[in-house]
């Protein structure tokens, strides 16, 4: 499939954000942006930095080694490390870094108007030193031992939510300021209405997201099941007693994690995703991508499959594995391109990026005293508008001297 070229993308004009911004995104150390393979948040990620530099804004991305974007790519540490994601080793390491960047970024006079954190829990710990304001963006739960941490440490950034089942879950005293969903491109995936005969599912192989549940689920309706994801670090065990017993004749198979054509051809062909899952999910890019490509789905209906997943119309709520057994009878009635629709419009990066503009500029009000404000958007901000021009004349001429 072949992506927009910069041109294209530079030349999506009415897409402009009203004031062309400094913004320093950092992403998570485990993974490269945009993912080879698994990786939910960087997906996210880079399809917002592609969108917040077509609208004209100056955008470095602080990523693990790989990383490639139309943003400006800043890789921190030697290595990614997928294999060891949630390490403080490698957290601190990257954010540390990131925020040395940013600091010296300011002492050279190119200073960051604003710092979007997609990393953990580090920067946002930090923020209050980060020297620009900070825009954290909530990728896991609310939980009990979370909860504690962002009471602590929430007041010191600007705290979205990617779902609105996520923003109710928030503790007393912390504020969510924003609610803004994870983007996708729809036209990244196939419409495909030509159905093979299988279920799918696919995620980590954390008991949260219901490996086991979707087997039995798929052995009640006597359905194919194809399982798709990595085994992390600290889910071998679940592996081996849960999912391995399971594999080895024609119902239920294991294809590992996968990437590139191989998943966006099983997201296409299946008849359904099942979402059998055990926890307030806060997004679940898998659900947007299957959507995408005219693929309904079956879920629990936890955290945002309650809102990205619209009963009758784009799939089925369903409250056990019987149930979702139940479901994959009246497939039928879910039409392919409705799925593709529902996702389309809500999800669409333009909208998220609008979303996150006005959270920065909430987050640069609120660090900045008025005046200072005001004189400050005199001296140095130029209409984003004038930058987009000036880009787009750029490419086009580029694009003529060829
Ligand atoms: N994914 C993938 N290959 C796999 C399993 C998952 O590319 O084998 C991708 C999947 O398409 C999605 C992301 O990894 O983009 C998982 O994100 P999601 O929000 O669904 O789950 P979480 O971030 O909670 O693990």
């Amino acid at each position: 499939m072949s992506e927009p070229s910069a041109t294209t993308r530079l030349l999506r004009l009415p897409h402009v954000a009203r004031r062309a911004r400094r913004i320093a995104v950092l992403a998570p150390p485990w993974i490269p942006v945009p993912p080879p393979a698994y990786g939910g948040i960087e997906a996210a990620v880079a399809l917002l930095c592609d969108e917040l530099v077509a609208r004209g804004h100056d955008v470095t991305l602080f990523a693990a080694p790989g990383s490639h974007s139309s943003a400006e790519v800043r890789p921190l540490l030697e290595d990614a490390h997928p294999d060891t994601i949630g390490s403080a080793l490698h957290e601190s390491d990257h954010v540390a870094a990131a925020l040395d960047e940013i600091e010296r970024a300011a002492r050279d006079g190119r200073a960051f108007d604003v710092v979007h954190d997609h990393s953990g829990f580090t920067a946002l710990a930090m923020a209050s030193r980060a020297g620009a304001p900070v825009v954290h963006t909530l990728h896991g739960p609310f939980t009990a031992q979370t909860a504690r941490f962002y009471a602590r440490h929430g007041h010191k950034a600007c705290l979205v939510a990617i779902s609105r089942s996520q923003a109710e879950l928030a503790p007393a005293g912390v504020r969510v300021s924003a609610v803004v969903p994870n983007p996708i491109v729809v036209e990244d995936w196939p419409l495909c209405t030509d159905k093979h005969d299988y279920l799918l599912w696919m995620g980590r192989m954390d008991p949260v997201k219901g490996a086991d549940r979707a087997i039995a689920a798929a052995r009640h309706c006597g359905c194919r099941l194809v399982l798709a994801g990595p085994v992390q670090p600290g889910q071998r065990e679940f592996f081996a007693s849960r999912i391995e017993p399971h594999l080895g004749g024609d119902q239920i198979g294991y294809v590992g994690e996968v990437g590139g054509e191989r998943r966006i051809e099983l997201f296409a062909r299946a008849k359904a995703l099942l979402m059998p899952i055990r926890w307030p999910e806060p997004f679940g890019m898998v659900m947007v991508e299957a959507l995408a490509c005219g693929t309904p789905v079956l879920a629990f209906p936890e955290g945002a499959a309650r809102e990205i997943v619209i009963d009758g119309e784009n799939g089925f709520h369903v409250a056990d594995e019987r149930h979702m057994a139940q479901a994959v009878t009246r497939l039928a009635q879910i039409d392919p391109e409705r799925c593709r629709e529902s996702v389309a419009q809500r999800y669409a990066p333009g909208l998220v990026a609008q979303g996150y503009e006005s959270a920065y500029e909430r987050a640069i009000d609120a660090a900045e005293p008025r005046d200072v404000r005001r004189e400050h958007a005199r001296r140095t901000l130029r209409p984003a508008a004038s930058v987009i021009h000036e880009r787009a004349g750029r490419a086009l001429a580029l694009t003529s001297e060829r």
